[in-house]
């Protein structure tokens, strides 16, 4: 592990060129899912920019005053623009107002550093006022900018950053990290694995916010009371679903990553694989469901469930996503 990521090593590598002088471009974007380590790699990089005392060359050592003002985002020549408050988008005068601070003179270091996380949240003309910073930057200004793809930026845009594209880990390699790191059981880092879907920076906030398992544990709660129920009850739920508050589309994808990890369990049980168990703690709710299923109807399920999540990510309706998943599972006994 190199720069105290995990994963990612390809990524690593190229930035830890990129830190030469003459190598070094104007603006990057780091894409991936949120929660896989962009922000993290993006610090990283200006670390390693900064650090008054690296250990090895284009490394950095998170310890000097350097360092920990950045991971602080308390550095003067580092800033996060992000959308103002309420607001999930970016706006025009919000860019014209960084790209008056990166003109001036870095304060303390060689580079002037903005980091823009989530760009696709930008409005067009914010975008569009972006391209000038990209088209003729600052002598020493850095912009990196994150986004969940690059297709959800303007091409224009996309074409002049130097491109590093993250994705999730394996389960089995994030479960590892999460149990060197925070030195969590087996059971409860290949829960928090399975639930991140490999992203570690998602999975460490599980680890570290007790109201996050709550939040897990009621979701496989809803589904283990929505089994034994008729196709009316469970069309009623999913019209509850769609309206309680909070982000419609976060909420069933979390639903639905629960689920998974639910169903692969029922799998895992009825097929006799011997393979750890992700909700242990349900195993009897596990060992009955299974032996009312056939191996191809749970594997039809873990699918559906697969290609609900994608759905979400298409801006698929979410209410009809839940509908159809759960009109096609077999009313069971829990
Ligand atoms: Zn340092």
């Amino acid at each position: 592990m190199t720069w105290k990521i995990h994963g990612h090593e390809g990524a690593v590598a190229y930035l830890k060129e990129q830190t030469q002088p003459e190598k070094i471009r104007h603006a990057y974007l780091i894409t991936g899912p949120k929660g896989v380590g962009r922000r993290t790699l993006a610090k990283a990089f200006v670390k390693a920019l900064n650090c008054q005392n690296p250990p090895a060359e284009n490394d950095f050592c998170d310890e000097c005053t350097a360092c920990r003002q950045i991971e602080a985002e308390a550095w003067a020549d580092l800033s996060i623009l992000r959308p103002a408050e309420n607001s999930r988008e970016l706006r025009i005068d919000q860019i014209r107002q960084m790209q008056q601070s990166l003109a001036l003179a870095p304060y303390q270091s060689q580079w002037r550093v903005v980091i823009i996380p989530d760009f696709q949240n930008a409005t067009i003309a914010a975008s569009n006022a972006l391209l000038k910073s990209l088209e003729e930057p600052p002598s020493r200004a850095i912009l990196i900018l994150t986004a969940d793809a690059r297709e959800n930026l303007l091409e224009t845009i996309a074409s002049r950053c130097g491109i590093l594209r993250l994705r999730p880990l394996s389960v089995q390699n994030c479960a590892q990290v999460l149990q060197n790191t925070l030195q969590l059981s087996d059971e409860e880092a290949q829960r928090l694995a399975h639930l991140s879907g490999g992203r570690v920076g998602t999975a460490m906030r599980y680890a570290q916010d007790e109201s996050q398992l709550d939040q897990y544990e009621d979701a496989l709660a809803q589904l283990l009371d929505i089994l034994p129920q008729s196709k009316r009850a469970r069309l009623q739920y999913a019209e509850t679903l769609s309206k309680s508050k909070g982000n419609q589309r976060q909420n069933s994808a979390f639903l639905l990553s629960v689920w998974l990890t639910f169903w692969r369990d029922i799998l895992i049980t009825q097929s006799q694989a011997g393979l750890p168990l992700v909700n242990l703690r349900h195993e009897s709710a596990l060992k009955t469901l299974a032996s009312q299923l056939e191996l191809s109807q749970i594997e039809s399920i873990l699918k559906a469930h697969e290609k609900g999540l994608e759905q979400i990510d298409a801006n698929v309706n979410p209410r009809l996503i839940i509908e159809n998943i759960l009109l096609n599972i077999p009313r069971l006994k829990v």
